[in-house]
């Protein structure tokens, strides 16, 4: 079953005629909704209690170096694996990557546990379509007015949008994805490369201090934990970063900047530059702006592994850039 939530008109499609049945942009069937729920309480609800368990651990083994490593590590390569490949290759196609390049980057986010990548596109790609308006699969600003109308917002793009949500037709947002047999093959195993983005901090946990403890240590904070906090900070631009913060660049939705959280997201937090100019391959559009995600892509061009990164112009920059007034909390899409 699909929703008529607004049929595709494309020529491609059969256009007003009907012929053939008109693409659908959303999928929603009972099945669909049960890998959702499936997904939701493996890799959303699980790390919670993951964090609550690394936590206890603490009792049985304090926090140390390796532990400290294998945190750090895999959120820096899970991390720049969503922001650099899922997001600024995959779904904006800001550059190019060698063909083996983009299969490792798509790897590093699928570990992040935060879906396929084919999935993440669309979901993405919906997202910038229908910013704040009805068809964003995850807006805080459409949850009523008032405050319980804002907690509500934010509660639902933060978290719990993901329990149950109209599932974007591939065919329609990621074509370009699913005519990639290499990157289909890489989705296809989702599931394993999570359950490798676990195995791999466990076994060197258990290597680096040749115990069962650390081991679990390993499995605790370099997976679970590590799962926890990237998710917090990446669902965090979807909900607070439509809300509050800085607005540097006109933009149709409310997407702010929150430029003290750029190190913490890999560049992810300059999220009203990146609404702005979504082909940008930087989001922190000057090089004074902390941008983790783009110095990976920029290190990797200098290596000849990526290519045709296109920043837009300094005119194109001044034609949108707001006054300099910021608005922090304030509906800025009206501003
Ligand atoms: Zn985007
Ligand atoms: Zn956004």
């Amino acid at each position: 079953m699909t929703t008529d939530h607004e049929p595709d008109r494309s020529p491609e499609s059969g256009g007003e005629t009907g012929k053939p049945a008109p693409r659908r942009k959303t999928i929603d069937s009972p099945y669909i909704h049960r890998l959702q729920r499936r997904h939701f309480l493996l890799f959303d609800v699980l790390p919670i209690f993951g964090m609550v368990g690394a936590v206890a651990f603490l009792f049985v083994r304090p926090f140390g170096i390796v532990e400290f490593a294998l945190l750090f590590g895999m959120w820096v390569v899970t991390g720049l694996g969503v922001t650099a490949g899922y997001h600024r290759l995959f779904t904006h196609r800001t550059f190019k990557a060698a063909p083996w390049v983009a299969s490792v980057l798509a790897v590093m986010g699928s570990m992040a546990g935060q879906g396929a990548v084919v999935s993440w596109v669309a979901l993405h790609r919906r997202h910038h379509e229908y910013s704040d308006r009805p068809g964003d699969p995850h807006s805080p600003n459409l949850s009523g007015a008032g405050w319980s109308g804002r907690l509500r917002g934010l509660m639902h793009s933060h978290f719990l949008w993901m329990r149950r949500h109209e599932y974007p037709n591939v065919v329609h947002y990621a074509p370009d994805l699913i005519k990639d047999r290499r990157l289909v093959r890489v989705a296809r195993l989702y599931y394993w490369w999570v359950g490798l983005g676990l195995l791999i901090p466990t076994v060197l946990g258990g290597l680096l201090t040749m115990s069962w403890t650390g081991a679990v240590a390993g499995l605790l904070w370099g997976g679970f934990a590590r799962m926890f906090l990237l998710e917090h900070t990446v669902w965090a631009i979807n909900s607070f970063l439509h809300m509050f913060g800085t607005r540097a660049y006109e933009s149709r939705e409310n997407s702010h900047n929150g430029g003290i959280f750029a190190l913490l997201t890999f560049g992810e937090s300059w999220h009203n530059n990146h609404h702005a100019f979504p082909t940008s391959p930087s989001f922190g559009l000057h090089w004074y702006r902390l941008d983790p995600g783009y110095w990976l892509i920029k290190t990797l061009a200098l290596l000849g592994l990526a290519w045709d990164l296109e920043l837009p112009s300094d005119e194109r920059m001044a034609a949108k850039r707001l006054s300099g007034k910021s608005t922090v909390g304030g509906n800025a899409a009206a501003a």
